[in-house]
């Protein structure tokens, strides 16, 4: 650990942090990885390998165990095999994955830690994103100090606390178009809470694999969530009385830090993001919008047509991540209409990833068409950017609901894959001048820059976030470290 001191308090502390291997999942823990690093802590983040692979072949890692200097500590990767056979016909069995990662992670998790002690590296804490509450169970046993980062929402943290504590009604084969009213949160309609919690949901697997949290959730000692109390105060404070332990709201972990540029480079993106900001830098300030949905959403090809079309009939300039398809799924790869680059030309960029949060802060910003995940609602909240809301499924309805009709800062585009309806090409173009220049742009745009404000102040010193990432940091050098 040359040139680095990961002691806080004159006490080393070393961060131990468990991913599920999800994009979504992966880049908040790194970045909040990247923060306990800078405030002394060597932090070692681990995933299974599924996810190694990946990462280490898009960011040009050759060395996962070599620490990265951040700020006053270190960073380095430590992936795990997970036994799972992704050649097999039943590789996309999502439950009998989680199952294989929980019966690996059990027995190899542990081991890894002894060989951290051994090392003189002892664990100071474990902590884990949601799909794997097994790594509480982990922590309780080996008597380490455990927290959670959520990665959603309070509200949808607040949504799947109450349905599985059976605390409010939510709707049932009877009653679908039930509303639900949750304490502290406005009216949510049948279709803008997150949907998994819905009878009607095919993603029960998913129902499941992010209630198992809710059941192991006496284990960690805080819960660290990536929003910022500036957005969701009062449900933040209703939330940590109902569970009995603090919610410490560390966000937008995504806001810059001044920190070493290997520090700042090292991302873990399961796709080689394309340099697409020169290409910006050739635009005029706020012309380009910006189209992605994530690392996981696939759109129906019907879909597609219908947003290039409406880009084309716009005339506006548009970057559009088309993401490659992940190796286990059988879809189709989209393909864009004919002739459809030749008309735009140099108005339109298409990508297989990008740098999301480079390009959300660059001028050239007009607006972002988003599936509305939380990574791309904080991200798109810290920079001031106008949305088109085009949510699918799970939170991404809620996070729709509430950057619309909350924050207030963009307009909706649908309300998600239950409504069954490809938006047409003349709604795409339409709701897009409407952001940018119909008679709310100046509004949207307006609270668009007042939320970015609000993010900057919390993570800036003294700041809401930043004091409880303080607070958190504190409490981890206080724990009595028994040697694991
Ligand atoms: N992302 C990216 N480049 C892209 C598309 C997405 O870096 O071309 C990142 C994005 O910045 C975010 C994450 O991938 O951090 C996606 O997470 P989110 O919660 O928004 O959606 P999910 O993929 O989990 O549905």
């Amino acid at each position: 650990m040359a040139g680095n001191n990961n002691t806080l308090r004159g006490k080393n502390i070393h961060t131990f942090m468990v991913s599920f291997p999800g994009q979504g999942h992966v880049n908040p823990l790194l970045r909040l990885g990247r923060r306990l690093a800078a405030l002394g802590a060597l932090v070692t983040f681990c995933a299974p390998e599924a996810a190694g692979a990946s990462i280490r072949k898009n960011n040009s890692i050759t060395d996962d165990s070599r620490p990265t200097p951040c700020g006053r500590g270190a960073i380095r990767f430590q992936f795990f095999d997970d036994d799972w056979d992704f050649n097999s016909p039943s590789c996309d069995d999502f439950r009998a994955y989680l199952a294989q990662m929980e019966a690996a992670g059990r027995e190899k998790l542990p081991e890894l830690i002894h060989k951290e002690a051994e090392a003189g590296r002892p664990v100071s804490c474990l902590i884990n994103n949601p799909f794997i509450p097994w790594v509480s169970d982990v922590a309780e046993s080996l008597s380490i100090p455990n927290a959670v980062l959520w990665i959603q929402s309070c509200a949808c943290f607040s949504a799947y606390y109450h349905y599985h504590n059976g605390l409010v009604p939510f709707p049932t084969a009877q009653e679908p178009e039930m509303d639900v009213q949750l304490p502290r949160m406005p009216l949510l309609r049948h279709d803008e809470f997150p949907d998994f919690l819905h009878p009607r949901s095919p993603y029960v697997f998913l129902r499941d694999a992010i209630l198992g949290q809710f059941r192991n959730l006496t284990i960690p000692s805080c819960v660290l969530m990536d929003t910022l109390d500036e957005i969701e105060r009062d449900n933040i404070e209703y939330m940590s009385r109902v569970i009995g332990r603090p919610i410490r709201t560390v966000g937008p972990l995504c806001k810059e830090l001044d920190l070493e540029s290997e520090c700042k480079a090292l991302r873990a993106d399961f796709f080689k993001a394309e340099d697409c900001i020169e290409w910006l830098d050739s635009k005029p300030p706020r012309l380009v919008v910006y189209i992605s949905f994530g690392s996981v959403v696939h759109l129906r090809q019907e879909q597609v047509d219908e947003i290039a079309n409406g880009l084309a009939e716009s005339e506006v300039s548009f970057l559009w991540v088309v993401r490659p398809l992940p190796r286990e799924k059988n879809w189709k790869p989209h393909v864009l209409p004919d002739g459809f680059l030749d008309m735009v030309g140099e108005r339109g960029r298409i990508v297989q990833w990008s740098p999301q949060e480079e390009v959300l802060a660059h001028l050239s910003m007009a607006c972002f068409m988003t599936h509305c995940g939380w990574n791309s609602t904080m991200e798109v909240l810290a920079s001031g950017v106008p949305v088109m809301a085009f949510p699918q499924w799970g939170d991404q309805v809620t996070n729709a609901k509430f950057m619309v009709d909350v924050f207030k800062v963009g307009l909706r585009m649908c309300r998600g894959e239950v409504e069954g309806r490809v938006v047409p090409r003349d709604e795409v173009a339409s709701v897009l001048e409407a952001v940018v220049r119909g008679p709310r742009a100046k509004e949207i745009r307006a609270n668009a820059l007042k939320w970015k404000k609000a993010a900057e102040t919390a993570v800036a010193e003294r700041g809401s976030s930043y004091m409880n990432m303080q607070c958190f940091v504190e409490e981890v050098a206080s724990f009595d470290l028994v040697p694991n």
